[in-house]
């Protein structure tokens, strides 16, 4: 027997950080949700991540803020320095008066694990959320006002809407647009978290949030939890057909490498290489819902990570969502096609302009110097103003 239509969920493919937090914002409003991930535990992979000051009221939207404020890290400044000559590019503030008159919310970093805890910890406590793991979704249909979902293992689940936060290699985002892939960049990121104690000493004196750039490479770093962990990426230019256990791989590393200052060592030597992941992007394009049926978060609009936003897109997404479903009932196509109108600038140019940074952060020679010299004479304000666009917050706070 089918249930009436008004009954029917809303079904979420993906439990990363976008799945999670639409769950949420729809369950709040006491909707059915049917999440479903293909992992056998709706699990993060375990790293940082810099939650930019748009994203707090995000957060207090879904209820979360004071959670989160607890478990956060909160940087002392973004500091960039050339990785050849260890000359700082910039050290922009993300504290004191003049970053708290423009942003009056914090810049952040959390480990990934607590912040998604924290979000499935809110799911969980909600009865209409019901969370499906090992569950993997293969395409979808439309029948009359429902939407069909097609699972791996033949199940077909019927819901009333669809929202596909199936990540940068989106299955569903291919069904939509099947000539439409994800853009290789040639750079692969390495990840690993360190005790603060166990890190070389250079790397525990630094506060903020600290990147070193050079050519065909950078690495960041930043603290975590209190300041007792530090989040390391390291990103270089590799050859994507080789292993990073094959001598090759490892042998470009250290080649690229070679000439920078100690602290890229300090940081590459506590790096763990065994592990990579490749990084891509997605071309911005318009038709992000079909019907019942829309992209969200990565799935809608990767980006490269210069900005460090695409997490913090996802959950602007989440709550905006939310909002029109809730302003449309019962008519998520119109809410799905005012989604992507108010969503598609924004995080078009945030891949834009991230994609943009990608050859600024890996040149060498005189584009690297007259690089250094346009970030050197910018002062903090200069760079806050640039910022502005995207580290106020899209979300109305209520
Ligand atoms: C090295 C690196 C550093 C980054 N740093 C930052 C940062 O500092 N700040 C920031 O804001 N962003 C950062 N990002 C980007 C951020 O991680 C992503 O933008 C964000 O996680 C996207 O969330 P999502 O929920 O859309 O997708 P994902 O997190 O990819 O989640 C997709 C989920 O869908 C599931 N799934 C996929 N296919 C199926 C299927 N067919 N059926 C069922 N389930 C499926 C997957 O298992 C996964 O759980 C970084 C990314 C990288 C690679």
């Amino acid at each position: 027997m089918s249930l009436p239509k008004q009954e029917l969920p809303v079904i979420i493919v993906g439990g990363g950080l976008g799945g999670l937090s639409t769950a949420l914002a729809l369950g709040q409003q006491g909707r059915p949700v049917r999440l479903l991930e293909q992992s056998d535990e709706i699990a993060p992979i375990g790293y940082g991540v810099q939650i930019g000051p748009n994203v707090m009221p995000v957060l207090a939207r879904l209820g979360v803020e004071d959670a989160v404020r607890k478990s956060a890290y909160y940087p002392d400044s973004l500091h960039l320095l050339d990785a050849g000559s260890g000359e700082t590019l910039f050290q922009i503030p993300l504290k004191g008066q003049a970053f708290e008159q423009r942003f009056p919310t914090p810049y952040i970093s959390i480990h990934r694990v607590d912040l998604h805890e924290i979000l499935l910890t809110a799911c969980r406590r909600l009865a209409n959320i019901d969370l499906n793991q090992a569950t993997t979704v293969t395409g979808f249909s439309e029948e009359g006002d429902t939407v069909l979902v097609h699972a791996a293992d033949g199940r077909v689940i019927t819901g009333a809407a669809l929202v596909a936060a199936d990540g940068l290699r989106s299955r569903l985002r291919t069904q939509l647009h099947p000539s439409d892939t994800w853009r290789e960049t040639g750079y692969s990121a390495h990840r690993t978290i360190v005790a603060r104690d166990k890190a070389p000493q250079r790397m525990r004196n630094r506060r903020g949030v600290t990147m070193l750039t050079g050519d065909g490479f950078h690495v960041i770093y930043y603290p975590l939890r209190g300041g007792s962990e530090i989040n390391i990426v390291g990103v270089f230019q590799v050859p994507t057909a080789a292993e990073p256990a094959d001598k090759a791989y490892q042998d470009r590393i250290a080649h690229l490498i070679e000439r920078a200052v100690p602290e890229v060592h300090d940081v590459v030597g506590v790096l763990n290489l065994s592990r990579r992941w490749p990084i891509a992007d997605r071309e911005p394009v318009r038709g992000w819902h079909r019907g019942r049926m829309t992209l969200l978060g990565d799935s809608a609009h990767a980006t490269l990570q210069s900005l460090a936003q695409g997490a913090g897109m996802a959950l602007e997404d989440a709550v905006t969502l939310g909002d029109l479903m809730a302003a449309h009932p019962g008519e998520p196509a119109a809410a799905f096609a005012e989604f992507e109108r108010k969503r598609f600038l924004r995080t078009a140019r945030v891949v834009l302009e991230s994609r943009a940074l990608w050859p600024v952060y890996h040149c060498a020679g005189i584009e690297a110097e007259v690089r250094n010299k346009q970030m050197q004479d910018r002062k903090a304000e200069d760079y806050y103003r640039c910022l502005e666009w995207l580290w106020t917050s899209a979300i109305e706070r209520r």
